[in-house]
């Protein structure tokens, strides 16, 4: 039943900024101190206490937008929106709701190229957090009016894929970019689930609203089950309520928590102790060429310039460290295959146990050294597991500890004389001269044993087989 419904899904995601301090008081803006010590008469909305608007905010906010491709407005404004709940001592929230600073976004998901259009993006006050211990409501006023972002989507998406592509992207970009840490877990990303169902060619559906997901397994879970919901609803002969509902972990069901609220609801008005934002074009000029070239830029670029797979453009871009471990040891190296392989393949085991100080330069001249034969790989692993604890010189640690190979035709060649002038040797010869070839392994082993297991087994090989030739 559920393949004849098309889901429509809409994001609401609020992002808490990175500034030192909120959005319109000295506070310090900081998760995890002490619940209620980073509060003011601003915070806590005392009578004649009058916001100001902190400037960082601005430049932060205006980044966000450009990222997503919005306009970004000249003139925009706060607005009060008025409701009555515990978490907000003032009894409403600062926001911008008859001008936001950026409009009409987008994004393309790199998979498909389908296009999400993004609404809008406001600047907003966060409300104190709620902790719940048994029957009693505790209040933290630390997180009241830390400086969010709202980011409101067109109805653009399909399904969970679409949707969790697109904030991994979000995410990824505003670490990056240092906009918000976009901690799901910790709520400095917060991701509200617009999502109606309908049969394609029939009027779109009633939708609800999902909140509280900590993860994006939880929105994945939350989308699936809201979706199979209403479409069980539907298929009951029911209506689907416009409703704001909230994912709960434990019975891995989305709960009703109340009637949707209207926007008339909330009565909202201009904000009349603060001034309108302002921006000017070298103001906008100086945050657009502020903005670096973005993890899934990187990811799409690596794809097209190194051939590198998605997964492993994927992770090369997955952190700070990682990007610029990688990009300092292909500008050292030019050897991008290869230096994403010990990356992927030795360098992601080691940070399992060490910190990520590996200084691309050396990095880079130990994956040449390999690539050149000029160290085996193993001898590769070892010297890069001592990188990680100190930087040398990678050239003069192989020579000081004997790793370099052997690469000299001529003494590789008095080595294989050698082992075939061995007494344990001379049956092997013999036998392999007879023409059981089995006995060559053995005469291998013996002659890179000479060589310290400093050369290339296959050069040995050669060599061999043309000094047994000599002997036939
Ligand atoms: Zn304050
Ligand atoms: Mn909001």
């Amino acid at each position: 039943m559920g393949n004849t419904y098309e889901t429509i899904i809409g994001l609401e995601i609020h992002v808490e900024l990175l500034t030192s301090h909120k959005a319109f008081c000295s506070c310090p803006n900081r998760f995890g101190d002490i619940p209620n010590t980073n509060k003011c008469p601003i915070c806590e909305g005392l009578p004649g206490a009058i916001p100001v608007f902190n400037d960082e905010v601005k430049g932060v906010a205006t980044k966000a937008g450009l990222i997503l491709n919005c306009e970004i407005n000249d003139f925009s404004a706060f607005d009060r929106k008025n409701y009555f709940y515990p978490d907000l001592p003032k009894g409403f929230q600062i926001t911008q709701f008859h001008k936001p600073l950026c409009t009409n976004g987008y994004l393309d998901l790199p998979s498909s190229g389908r296009r999400i259009n993004i609404t809008e993006i406001h600047i907003e006050e966060d409300a104190a957090k709620l902790i719940h211990e048994g029957d009693k409501v505790f209040v933290d006023y630390n997180r009241c009016g830390v400086p969010l972002i709202e980011i409101v989507t067109a109805p653009d998406f399909r399904d969970a894929t679409e949707v969790v592509e697109f904030l991994s992207i979000v995410q990824r970009s505003f670490v990056y970019a240092n906009i918000s840490d976009c901690k799901i877990e910790q709520g400095s990303m917060r991701a509200d689930v617009n999502l109606s169902v309908h049969r394609p060619g029939e009027a779109m559906g009633t939708r609800t609203e999902t909140k509280n997901m900590a993860s994006f397994k939880a929105i994945t879970k939350a989308i699936e089950t809201e979706t199979n919901r209403q479409i069980a609803l539907l298929e009951a002969g029911k209506v689907v309520t416009q409703e704001t509902r909230r994912w709960d972990e434990n019975s891995s069901q989305t709960i009703f928590m109340r009637i949707k609220e209207d926007a008339n609801d909330y009565k909202y008005h201009v904000e009349p102790d603060l001034s309108p934002i302002v921006i000017g074009e070298d103001f906008l000029s100086e945050v657009r060429s502020s903005i670096p070239e973005l993890p899934y830029e990187r990811a799409m670029r690596y794809g097209r310039e190194y051939g590198l797979t998605e997964y492993e453009a994927d992770i090369l871009t997955s952190s700070a460290g990682l990007i610029n471990l990688y990009e300092g040891t292909i500008a050292a190296n030019n050897l991008p295959k290869a230096s994403c392989n010990w990356i992927l393949t030795h360098v992601l085991k080691l940070m399992n146990d060490y910190e990520l100080t590996l200084n691309p330069v050396s990095f880079a001249a130990l994956v040449s050294l390999v690539e050149e034969g000029k160290i085996s790989s193993n001898a590769g692993r070892e010297i890069l597991k001592a990188l990680f604890t100190e930087d040398f010189d990678v050239y003069d640690y192989a020579v000081a500890n004997s790793m370099l190979m052997i690469t000299d035709e001529e003494q590789i060649r008095s080595a294989v004389r050698a082992a075939l002038e061995l007494e344990e040797c001379s049956k092997a010869v013999s036998d392999y001269l007879g023409g059981n070839e089995k006995t060559f392994g053995f005469l291998m082993g013996r002659a890179m044993r000479l060589l310290g297991g400093k050369a290339d087994p296959s050069i040995v090989g050669n060599i061999m087989r043309a000094e047994l030739d000599t002997k036939k």
